[in-house]
């Protein structure tokens, strides 16, 4: 549920209240304007090739030929994909805006790719064109000059979820971690980096042009259950076998009058799906397959619950005589509140100051069901997030589509520039109040520790 707060002022040109944005701001604001066509192309040949997590080929390339004509050293081929290109400063803060390459598998869309049949039903191009945007506005050498410290952009691979399936091809390719950020995490990609920007299309109901802040979002755990029984024809002698469809369906059974133990607070989500079993309606089936999501707010209630879901299963099988397999896969971590910042916010308000824009802050109240990678960003660094409209439709539906490319593609990346240039002017100083701000809950070694702890293949 999204606490609804009053609108904020608009004040447009001629109102009351002094002029917000410096010469530098109007100027990174009329860089994007003029490059708006180039913004939009963009924009529409990601949203034409959508390609599924780890195989965003023509999207990553796409995206590097971008950033080379800006003139930005570019590197590839990061976890996959990833592509990032830095404008590096030898002092000062280092601030990453990140965007996202994968789209999500949605065979019905219009613009689904007949072969992979994902789609960009999530808008990650609209992200992606973002972060190309503020880069032309950042590239900008007189901009330059205003600034210190590295800026640096980068689109990752494969935000949404993989399943167990793809996942164990990907391993032995030496990709050891769930999802692109995580695996970046591990690579160490983030090692230098101080602050990460972020953004989407709004995940929550909002009627703004744009959400500041970061809302608390769920965290999930997966896992692949093999329910092994015992194979027997199921008239002549069904009392020699081990039925595993009978083990898999009192496992779920028990699982949904657990959920009356739930905590309200603890936003816990969990869902089953059977793969399979059984073979043929003859026989006792032997082996049962079963995918297990756990979603929660936290990590402790995720792993308590996880635990819940595993006495289920164990005790099904000691029932009746079965044996249990399972392999917990890695799932994202939740995403720690964090309220708008100041730059969000005077970036915001600077633009409804030259036009019809209006925003609104995350409170501590809003939640957000679903879960993203960026929840294990959060547990690392001072996350600066805000989502945006422009579009109609459902996240991850075949009716989603961008209907507003300037709220869409050209709004978001004026406020990532205006936000990158109020955190690195006058020597980064407010980039260095939000550094000393931050405590982290894990580092690059505790974070890798903390993965293949709780992962068990
Ligand atoms: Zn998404």
């Amino acid at each position: 549920m999204i606490t609804l707060m009053k609108e904020s002022g608009r004040k447009y040109p001629g109102n009351a209240g002094e002029e917000s944005m410096d010469l530098t701001e109007q100027k990174l604001i009329s860089l994007i304007d003029a490059r708006k066509e180039e913004i939009l192309a963009y924009a529409g040949e990601i949203a034409r090739h959508p390609e599924p997590g780890f195989e965003e080929y023509k999207t990553a390339e796409k995206t590097a030929d971008m950033l080379k004509q800006m003139g930005y050293p570019v590197k590839t081929g990061l976890a996959g994909t990833g592509v990032r290109a830095d404008w590096k400063e030898k002092s000062g803060p280092s601030v990453m805006i990140i965007g996202e390459l994968d789209a999500i598998g949605c065979k019905n869309h219009p613009m689904a790719d007949a072969e992979n049949k994902t789609a960009h039903a999530c808008g990650h191009h609209a992200q992606l064109a973002a972060m190309i945007g503020a880069a032309m506005a950042l590239s900008d050498p007189e901009i330059r000059e205003k600034l210190c410290g590295t800026v640096s952009f980068l689109a990752v691979p494969a935000e949404e979820y993989i399943d167990a399936e793809k996942r164990a091809g990907l391993r032995k390719q030496g990709i050891e971690f769930a999802s692109g950020k995580s695996e970046l995490i591990r690579r160490g990609e983030f090692d230098d980096t101080d602050i990460i920007m972020t953004t989407h299309v709004h995940m929550v109901p909002v009627k703004e042009d744009l959400y500041l802040g970061n809302p608390s979002c769920n965290g999930f755990t997966a896992e692949k259950v093999t329910v092994r029984g015992k194979p027997a024809h199921a008239a002549i002698d069904p009392w020699n076998g081990v039925n595993a469809l009978s083990i898999a369906s009192s496992a779920i059974q028990m699982m949904g009058l657990m959920r009356e133990t739930f905590r309200e607070e603890d936003h816990a989500r969990l869902h089953n799906v059977i793969r399979k079993a059984g073979d043929v309606v003859n026989s006792v089936p032997d082996e049962a397959i079963v995918e297990t999501k756990v979603r929660a707010s936290s990590l402790e209630r995720i792993q308590e619950i996880r635990k819940m879901t595993d006495r289920a299963y164990d005790g099904a099988a000691y029932a009746f005589g079965g044996k249990i397999e399972r392999e917990i896969l890695q799932g994202y971590m939740p995403v720690l509140y964090r309220s708008a910042d100041r730059v969000l916010l005077e970036a915001a308000e600077a633009l409804a100051e030259i036009s019809p824009v209006t925003y609104r802050m995350v409170t501590e109240q809003d939640f957000n069901n679903a879960c993203t990678d960026v929840g294990d960003l959060t547990h690392l660094f001072p996350v600066l997030n805000f989502t945006f409209s422009g579009f109609q439709g459902h996240l991850h539906g075949e009716d989603f589509c961008i209907t507003d490319p300037e709220k869409a593609y050209l709004l978001p990346a004026k406020m990532l520039a205006l936000s990158v240039y109020r955190l690195l002017r006058q020597d980064g100083e407010e980039a260095r109040r939000i550094i000393d701000s931050y405590t982290p809950v894990f580092d690059r070694e505790g974070y890798t520790r903390y993965v293949r702890e709780t992962i068990r293949v």
